[in-house]
């Protein structure tokens, strides 16, 4: 016997991302937002009156949904709203994936395997191309599918026609495709367009990035009323209220402020890519980022080293340990001055093949 559960004891929990004390730092480890959210959200969190609070939030961050909807063009009831959209894929992978099982690429959000192990999902990598690009027929294993797209820490982009074909063998199969689309705002596509032919997909965003509020954790889906309904009895039989009023209201007013997210994202998108170009001409290798990051070969063995000179440089950037990735770092794109400062650190400290 153990005060632990087998399960508490099994599990291999998710590493995120350091959030320094030192605030000084270029913080570029987390791929949040290097400006602030729209002026709109804390209007609307102010006027969340302080006596509506004692009452408990609308469980379905009705309003929320509706801005949601309204803004991609779906029906209110193909949405739902959780705490964070890493709540969601929870929910997602308990609603589709537990008991069964899921195919994924070798490389990606390193939360899948922890939520499959945490949800009884056999969990089966399909090692992505020797050019990061998505193995697409390898995923088509005959059940659900879980896909980030654009990937990460790649940031590549997987075209639609090729997201439409694992829908498709989804479909066949009776199973769910999760396409997972963090990064959306940033990237030239979306899965949106398969929604009205594939009632087996399920989309979920997150307004960490692109809308700036990670700090509010907001996280949504899009898929058919079944796939909604779903997640809804999984969501009730766990926490009810995952969206506080302040939340609703923040997400809200950041989502419908259109013009305000269209602006930022692309400041993001052309500090990211004049990063991208300067590198390249340096011959240093990048990939083509769909995302608001860089994923950057700093050493042709291990970027460990780089990373530790960038810090002492007093700038944050993310490195993974496994083989595959460890001669990489994943850069996220800040302000246009933060990134002249990072390309300037990377063209001197990078070590190339
Ligand atoms: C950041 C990220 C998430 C989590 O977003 P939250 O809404 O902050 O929980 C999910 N998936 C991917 C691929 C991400 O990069």
């Amino acid at each position: 016997m153990a005060y632990e559960s087998e399960l508490a004891l099994r599990l291999v929990p998710y590493v995120a991302g350091e959030q320094p004390k030192n605030v000084k730092l270029i913080k570029l480890n987390t791929n949040e937002n290097p400006y602030p959210p729209s002026p709109k959200v804390a209007e609307a969190m102010a006027a969340v009156a302080a006596d509506s609070l004692r009452l408990y939030p609308d469980m379905d961050a009705s309003a929320l949904c509706a801005a949601i909807a309204k803004v991609n063009g779906v029906a209110a009831d193909c949405v739902f709203c959780g705490n964070g959209s890493d709540e969601v894929l929870a929910f997602a992978f308990a609603a589709f994936f537990a008991g069964k099982t899921l195919a994924a690429p070798d490389v990606t959000y390193s939360f899948y395997p922890v939520y499959a192990n945490l949800f009884g999902v056999d969990y089966r990598t399909v090692p992505l191309k020797a050019d990061f690009t998505v193995d697409v027929d390898g995923l088509m294993q005959g059940g659900p599918i879980a896909l980030a797209n654009p990937n990460a820490p790649t940031g590549l982009m997987l075209e639609m026609s090729e997201v439409e074909r694992l829908a498709m063998h989804a479909k066949a199969n009776d199973a769910v495709l999760l396409v997972d689309e963090a990064y959306a705002a940033f990237a030239p596509g979306t899965a949106i367009g398969l929604l009205e032919r594939y009632d087996n997909v399920l989309i979920t965003r997150t307004f960490s990035k692109s809308h700036a509020l990670a700090g509010m954790r907001i996280g949504y889906a899009i898929g058919s009323p079944r796939l909604i309904a779903a997640l809804k009895r999984v969501r009730d039989s766990f926490n009810s209220y995952p969206l506080d009023r302040l939340a609703q209201a923040a997400g809200e007013a950041a989502i419908l402020d259109t013009d305000y997210t269209a602006k930022t994202v692309q400041l993001v998108c052309e500090a990211r890519d004049a990063c991208y170009e300067a590198l390249k001409a340096a011959g240093i290798p990048v990939l083509k980022s769909s995302t608001n990051f860089l994923f950057v070969q700093a050493d042709p063995e291990d970027a460990a080293q780089v990373q530790q000179l960038l810090r002492e440089e007093g700038v944050l950037v993310r490195h993974f340990k496994a083989e595959r990735l460890k001669a990489w770092l994943r850069v996220t794109v800040g302000t246009m001055e933060d990134m002249k400062t990072v390309t300037g650190l990377l063209l001197k400290l990078c070590r190339r093949a």
